[in-house]
């Protein structure tokens, strides 16, 4: 380890060094999916960033308890406390049970999740599965005073809290502008106050998903699940808190109302907020029509893409940029990704050829052995710098040319020595395997290898060189696969014992 982690702070807006609250454990939440509809790239964006953050805070030695969720219910529509729950309105209309829609698309974020190589949770939790707990905490924040009933639904009370906290303070609005920007009360609304927002909701006897409460059969509002899931597992104050910025209001800046309201403490030490993918500058999103599944990037099939992309092209192109700048999607840039992934890839495959053995006395360089060091270096100070992927990734392009020119002649590992060498290597491979998390992609398709074989087959036999046609066989073979000589011609299956 070279220095101390340093993270940006949405609450203080500062560069804090980073201190776990319990060291060396670190309890970190990520707001997860709501599972209605499919993962698009800006999601996966999102949840990359994050994946960034558990890897490098596993390197760096701290065992980490990440958190994160499951929304399969409370998430309405409008994002707001009127309209549809998102998943209940999806279940009508494919006429499903919402459970199956749940399952299908959860199964879906795993399955994309793996494609981008990143790694689960420790805990998935899901807000269907801790319904008690969010009803044990509304009962907290009624106590407090800072919650009330109407018709069977119960509202945070944003005027009583604030008489003596903050609300909004994480996004740093301040409640006289947001009195501004809200419609006025319409009269039809149950809220005394147009800020106020659910913490749970009555609903009727169509609505799908309902559960009884002391206020009659109802559902939990969004942000609340949050708050519950967070807290149970990691604790009252816990370290790390993400999601997209678009999170930041209302849902974060409730789930510290709600938390502090409930009695507890400010809920969350750091919160990060990793900033948009864009397409010409607009965020990607499904409402907007911009936003391309991972499926159809891997295949090409979307107006959108000039061609496909491999997804660790992807994972490379988002790695390209600090999480907290935006990133705008262009064929352009996804094209000069695969070049810069294929040159990393290229330089693990050379490492592993290189020839270590020192077989003549040289002078060590102590130049170049200087350099290699601060190059290695300057890895671990880029991602302590609030794991700054892009810079991380300008430095191991630096100790690519030196692997490079090892490969070349024009430097040899006697020059550097073996302790170097090996450091540049596990430095390389450690930043682009474990904490990057770019795996080899394999280049060719088994199928189109085999065709080739099967021709380099028939012309061995052709010329009737029978020992080249014995190797093949034999080779073949110990991949479990045998050449049939058909009346059709040439052809291969797989051995059947
Ligand atoms: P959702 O399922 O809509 O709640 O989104 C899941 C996560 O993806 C949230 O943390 C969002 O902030 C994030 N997200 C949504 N759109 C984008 C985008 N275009 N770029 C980056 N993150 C996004
Ligand atoms: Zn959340």
């Amino acid at each position: 380890m070279i220095g101390k982690l340093r993270v940006v702070n949405t609450l203080t807006k500062q560069k804090e060094i980073f201190e776990p609250i319990n060291p060396p454990f670190v309890g970190m939440y990520v707001c997860g999916p709501t599972v209605y509809s499919d993962v698009h790239l800006g999601n996966v964006r999102t949840f990359l960033s994050f994946d960034i953050v558990y890897r490098y805070l596993i390197h760096s030695g701290y065992k980490v308890r990440y958190v994160r969720n499951i929304t399969d219910v409370g998430h309405l529509v409008d994002d707001a406390d009127d309209g549809e729950d998102k998943i209940g309105k999806k279940a009508k209309l494919d006429n499903l049970e919402p459970m199956e829609v749940v399952q299908k698309y959860t199964n879906d974020f795993h399955q994309v999740m793996e494609l981008f190589n990143i790694l689960p949770p420790n805990i998935e939790p899901c807000a269907t599965g801790h319904i008690i707990d969010q009803i044990t905490m509304i009962q907290k924040i009624i106590e407090s005073g800072f919650a009330y009933e109407v018709k069977g639904s119960v509202y945070f009370d944003v005027e009583a809290y604030n008489r003596d906290n903050n609300y909004g303070k994480l996004s740093g609005r301040n409640i006289e502008d947001l009195l501004i920007n809200t419609r006025e009360l319409d009269g039809q609304d149950e809220k005394r106050n147009p800020l106020d927002f659910a913490l749970w909701k009555n609903a009727s006897s169509d609505h799908l998903m309902r559960w009884p409460s002391p206020w009659g059969n109802g559902f939990p509002g969004w942000h609340l699940e949050c708050s519950v899931m967070s807290t149970k597992y990691l604790g009252e104050t816990f370290d790390i808190h993400g999601g997209g910025m678009d999170l930041k209001f209302p849902h974060h800046d409730c789930e510290i109302a709600q938390s502090v309201g409930a009695g507890g403490k400010d809920p969350v030490k750091y919160w990060m907020h990793t900033n948009m993918l864009t397409v010409n500058g607009q965020k990607m999103s499904k409402s907007l029509g911009n936003s391309f599944l991972p499926s159809q990037l891997v295949t090409g099939d979307h107006e959108l893409l000039e061609r496909p992309y491999s997804p660790m092209t992807v994972r490379f192109f988002m790695l390209q940029s600090h999480y907290s700048s935006t990133l705008d999607f262009s064929n352009d840039a996804l094209q000069a990704a695969q070049k810069g992934y294929r040159k990393l890839m290229n330089g693990l495959k050379v490492l592993d050829q290189l020839e270590t053995q020192i077989t003549e006395s040289v002078e060590p360089n102590e130049k170049v052995i200087e350099q290699i060091n601060q190059l290695c270096d300057n890895c671990y100070r880029a991602m302590d710098d609030d794991f700054n992927t892009a810079l991380t990734i300008g430095h191991l392009f630096n100790l690519l040319k030196k692997i490079n020119s090892i490969h070349t002649g024009q430097l040899s590992v006697g020059e550097i020595g073996l302790e170097c060498f090996n450091r540049m290597k596990n430095t390389f491979k450690t930043f682009i395997a474990d904490i990057l998390g770019l795996r080899i992609e394999q280049p060719l398709q088994a199928e189109n290898v085999l065709k080739l074989i099967l021709d380099f087959y028939k012309e061995a036999k052709a010329k009737k060189d029978y020992e080249k046609v014995d190797h093949i066989r034999d080779m073949l073979k110990g991949e479990g696969v045998v050449l049939k000589d058909m009346k059709t011609g040439i052809d291969w299956a797989f051995e059947e014992k």
